[in-house]
Order: C-alpha cells, then sequence, then structure tokens
C-alpha cells in the first residue's frame, strides 16, 4: 500500500483537516488486506487514497453519491423492499414467492455459472415475481401500511450523509433493484422531517397504479442484480446534472454493486464495498471489486468520513483544477 510521507504534506497543504484526517485514518488502514481480518472494519486497498485525493481536491460541486439501498443504506437484519411487501401479504402470495426465492436464489448464488449465464434466469425471476404481484392484486396503500411494521432500520451513517448533501446540493442516487416505491416509504418513514430531499433521487423497479389504487404494472425498465447501472439513467431528469458531476462515491453490499456508476461518463468512481457478513469469506473478494471495504452489518462510520471530507473541501483552484 503505497501511502508515502511525501503524498501526506502536498496533501495537508490543502489545509482540509477533516480530510487530513481520513487520509491518515487509511494510512493506518492500508495494511495488506488479507493479512488479518480480525475486528477491524476498515480495509483499503492501493486504489482508494488516489482516488480520494482526486475526489476531494474537485470539490463537492464535481460530487455524486450513488448508494445500493438493500442492506447497504439498511442494516444486515432489515427487511429487503421486496420482504416488506411479500410479509403482509396472504399465505398463498408468501409460498409462491418462497418458491421463487428457492429456485433462482440457488442460481444466483451458483459458483459454477458465470453472470452472463445466470442474467436470463434473474430477468426470468423478476418477470414472475411482478406478475405474482399484480396477480395478488397489491393495492397501493398497502405500501405504507407495509412500511410502517417494516422489519427495516436505517444505518445511522446513511441519515446524517442524506442531512449533509442536501445543503451541499450534493445528488444521492439510490439504485437499487428493489422497489421504488417501498424505498420512497420507507425514506419518508425513517428520515428526520418525513419527506425524501429533493437532492435524492431513487432508481429502481416502479409499481404502477390503476386509478382505483390496485396495482396494474410495473415501469417498463426492469432492474435486477446484474443490470444495475447508470444506463438506465438516460433520458431521465437528473441525466445531464450527474453527467456534469465526474465524481462519484459509490457504496453497495453485493458484488454485482461494484458496476453501478457503468453507462455514465465518470472520471473518478471511488467504490466502498458493505461486507455485511463472513469477512474472513467475502473480503478479499470485495477488496478486488472495490477500493475500499466495511466490515459492518449496522453502521458506515469510514464512509460518512469520506463525504465529510469531501464536503469540508474548499472550492478549487486554477491550480488544483483538472484539465476539462
Ligand atoms: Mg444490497
Amino acid at each position: 500500500m503505497a501511502f508515502k510521507l511525501a503524498d501526506a504534506a502536498s496533501w495537508m497543504s490543502f489545509g482540509v483537516a477533516a480530510a487530513a484526517s481520513v487520509l491518515l485514518a487509511a494510512a493506518r488502514a492500508s495494511r495488506p488486506a488479507r493479512a488479518v481480518v480480525g475486528a477491524r472494519k476498515w480495509h483499503t486497498r492501493s486504489t482508494y487514497l488516489p482516488k480520494l485525493q482526486r475526489i476531494v481536491a474537485a470539490g463537492p460541486a464535481h460530487l455524486q453519491l450513488l448508494f445500493d439501498f438493500d442492506r447497504t443504506c439498511t442494516t444486515y437484519e432489515s427487511e429487503s423492499a421486496y420482504g416488506v411487501i411479500e410479509e403482509g401479504q396472504p399465505q398463498e402470495f408468501r409460498d409462491a414467492a418462497r418458491r421463487m426465492y428457492e429456485y433462482y436464489h440457488a442460481i444466483e448464488v451458483d459458483p459454477h455459472m458465470s453472470i452472463a449465464e445466470k442474467i436470463p434466469h434473474m430477468k426470468e425471476w423478476y418477470e414472475r415475481a411482478h406478475e405474482l404481484f399484480v396477480a395478488g392484486r397489491v393495492a397501493e396503500g398497502t405500501i405504507k401500511k407495509a412500511a410502517d411494521i417494516a422489519k427495516v432500520r436505517l444505518r445511522p451513517e446513511f441519515v446524517e450523509i442524506l442531512a449533509l448533501a442536501e445543503p451541499a446540493n450534493v445528488p444521492v442516487v439510490i439504485f437499487s433493484a428493489g422497489i421504488a416505491n417501498v424505498i420512497e416509504e420507507l425514506l419518508r418513514k425513517y428520515l428526520p422531517g418525513g419527506r425524501v430531499p429533493s437532492n435524492v433521487h431513487v432508481v429502481s423497479n416502479r409499481m404502477v397504479f390503476a386509478p382505483d389504487g390496485e396495482l396494474s404494472g410495473w415501469d417498463a425498465d426492469l432492474i435486477h442484480m446484474y443490470n444495475k447501472n447508470e444506463s438506465h439513467l438516460r433520458g431521465s431528469a437528473i441525466h445531464s446534472e450527474l453527467c456534469a458531476r465526474r465524481n462519484v462515491v459509490l457504496a453497495g453490499d453485493s458484488t454485482g454493486d461494484a458496476t453501478m456508476a457503468d453507462g455514465l461518463p465518470h472520471e473518478t468512481v471511488l467504490k466502498v464495498g458493505i461486507v455485511n457478513t463472513k469477512p474472513d469469506v467475502y473480503l478479499h473478494r470485495y477488496l478486488e471489486l472495490y477500493d475500499a471495504a466495511i466490515v459492518d452489518a449496522d453502521g458506515m462510520q469510514p464512509l460518512l468520513d469520506v463525504v465529510r471530507a469531501v464536503l469540508a473541501a474548499p472550492a478549487p483552484t486554477a491550480a488544483t483544477q483538472a484539465p476539462g
């Protein structure tokens, strides 16, 4: 891990205390990640520090935050967005959903199949599940009732990140293979003030309801675990704003989340993976896909530190501005 004192000296010249503390913490954490998993919650690889430096130097005006939702913004023990709705459905519905899960999840995690081989099955899973929801006549009013009793907890640092990002006008894209309507309801329920901030954009599968409040179908743009990338945002209202923000801090808890920023032209994408469980098994893989990894089922303090560091950065001078 190539952190040098010279890097620290040039970095300090920015005079950003928050950034400096993050970098020093990173230097301490930058020992070889595979050596000891132990109780350490923050692991980085050599790509982390230079990317963070570039993003801090460009400042908040060039920042976009891109988060997966289930078990990234929420804790590991939380129900998924689909689970929140399924929980309140009749036994027949839940049995059908469970049978689908047992069949398709085995394919999702099959170590002998490539992603390309899995994709048609995952697409079929989502299509069949969406048909089940329509056949089950899920009502619009169900979402609020289900959110009220949902076993879901937002990570406290995620709530804090949103509170910091809104006044800084930093767009936050929540990109999920779950259900947009449910995620928005959960945010309204659990965020202080009971509202989704205007800089937060939920990009996910969206239920469409008939005038009588009964589910009539789903938005045509299907997002599953292996096609989550920002090409879905082309043509959306926030597309041009996101294109103008060249740097991304991305966070996700699945291997497929590491490529969420693909599809839009970004300069630097700092990827933080969340290892919710079995770090002895998964941490090594996550540090191949992500620049840093948080081993924590309930929190994301290092990510909050990164966001604070970027938001505390002064506007770049001409000398520190990247060309173009
Ligand atoms: Mg997730």
